[in-house]
């Protein structure tokens, strides 16, 4: 119907016109009908820029974000503001860029932009979400005013880090500070608890919150699940006042995965092949509990239970940023203009790592692949082709950082730890879970992810 009326409304359109239509496609995810018509609209002023940018931004389109940023800066019409600056660098931190982000700051400043509250807010969760704590500390204290946001961004950051006592020394300074936390903030403070296994720290800030919603009672879960405490978990779930969502059996499973409870394991795989029977990862990681306990039967049933509902592995990639572009590798790729080098430097890291005693651990190849094939199929996973073409093109001596989409598998968890001391390199991987900061054969997960 808005479509129908801006049609009609011909020669009266002006630019509020056609600022409104672009954002209701964008508002509705139809980013191509909003970028038709961003392309074809008349006279652009910075709020057709910025509905365009931060469509793509809140989208999921980070780097259509970015791209069209630039574009917006090349042909120096229109100048950005701060609307602009917190959606160009809140899309940097969802990809991991830092380069490009710290470019928007510089931008920012030698612009005189406008270092905004959400100017900030973008900063805090960029460099939060790029490895570098230190510096989101350091947006965090130059702000006047702190809302609740500032807060979160922060303290997610810590969490994500595994960083407990941050965390927690944030949240009592928010309260210090007289800002309310919200569930967000909540939900913070538990992730780090869990993240760093603080049992008893966590028991105490749950206790605390006045209507825990289902988000908190799934951190629960997942600390009780962390510290190996699977049945207190389990009756957790049980007990709950509201229905357990899929998040919930999901972190019941994966601590299945990783303290060996089949039982606990099956349990939860059976709520999540109701709740979400087409997430392939559900049926990954109960097969992966059934290889790593040698019942190959049981794994070779979810494999057939997979191909009978027409289900195929989440395929995961990887991506490092360099020379502000993100390159982006997936398992065995061989399209990357480096190529042979990646697979060169890829053949000389494993000979270095098995000289230093490495042996490949494919418990968790789903077995779609015979014996043979599972090594070759492991060792060239996306993040070990990442973190090659890190080590080859970056500077010696400085900090490679990885994303990934999917959890990071237990090989190359051992592999990049190894990586991280025969190259001396600190390595940081963002996996959809947390961070793993890499440095001298020791991960900052501990080992627990
Ligand atoms: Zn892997
Ligand atoms: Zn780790």
């Amino acid at each position: 119907m808005a479509r129908e009326i801006f049609d009609e409304l011909g020669v009266y359109r002006n630019a509020v016109t056609w600022n409104s239509m672009i954002s209701a496609y964008t508002r509705n995810g139809d980013l191509i009908a909003a970028r038709k018509l961003f392309d074809r609209m008349p006279q652009k002023n910075v709020v057709s820029w910025n509905s365009m940018i931060v469509g793509y931004a809140q989208n999921g389109q980070s780097e259509l974000a970015i791209n069209l940023f630039k574009e917006m800066i090349n042909e120096q019409l229109i100048t950005p503001d701060e609307v602009t600056m917190a959606s160009v660098i809140s899309a940097c931190g969802h990809l991991g860029a830092l380069e490009l982000g710290q470019w928007a700051l510089d931008f920012t400043t030698s612009n005189r932009i406008k270092l905004s509250a959400s100017v900030y807010n973008s900063l805090i969760f960029m460099y939060s979400r790029c490895g570098c704590m230190n510096e989101a500390n350091k947006i965090f204290s130059k702000m006047e005013t702190r809302d609740v946001v500032a807060h979160n961004a922060l303290i997610t950051g810590f969490a994500a880090h595994g960083n407990a006592v941050e965390a927690l020394k944030f949240f009592e300074r928010m309260k210090d500070e007289n800002v309310q936390p919200d569930r967000i903030t909540y939900i913070g403070v538990l992730t780090a608890c869990s993240h760093s296994g603080m049992l008893d720290e966590g028991k105490k800030v749950f206790l605390s919150i006045e209507a825990p919603d289902i988000d908190h009672y799934a951190c629960m879960v997942d600390l009780l699940g962390r510290v190996g405490k699977l049945d207190e978990a389990k009756r957790i779930i049980e007990e709950m006042p509201v229905y357990p969502h899929a998040a919930i059996y999901g972190s019941l499973l994966s601590a299945s995965r990783i303290h060996k409870r089949i039982e606990i394991g099956e349990f939860a795989a059976k709520k999540l092949f109701e709740l979400e029977p087409e997430n392939s990862g559900n049926y990954v990681l109960l097969s992966n509990i059934y290889a790593s306990a040698g019942k190959w039967r049981e794994v070779d049933r979810i494999r057939g239970l997979m191909k009978t509902r027409g289900l195929t592995k989440t395929s995961g990639w990887s991506s490092v940023e360099h020379d502000r572009k993100v390159h982006r590798f997936t398992v065995g790729e061989r399209s990357h203009d480096l190529s042979d080098a990646i697979y060169e430097k890829l053949a000389e890291m494993k000979r270095k790592m098995k000289g230093a005693g490495y042996i490949a651990d494919n418990s968790s190849v789903l077995r779609d692949v015979e014996e043979e094939d599972k090594e070759e199929m492991v060792g060239t996973h996306s993040e070990k082709l990442a973190v090659a073409f890190g080590l080859l093109v970056s500077e010696p001596g400085t900090v490679i950082r990885v994303m990934k989409n999917l959890r990071i598998c237990r090989d190359c968890h051992t592999a990049i730890k190894m990586i991280s001391k025969l190259e001396g390199r600190e390595i940081i991987v963002r996996d959809n879970n947390r961070f793993h900061r890499f440095t001298d054969n020791v991960c900052s997960c501990n080992d627990y992810w």
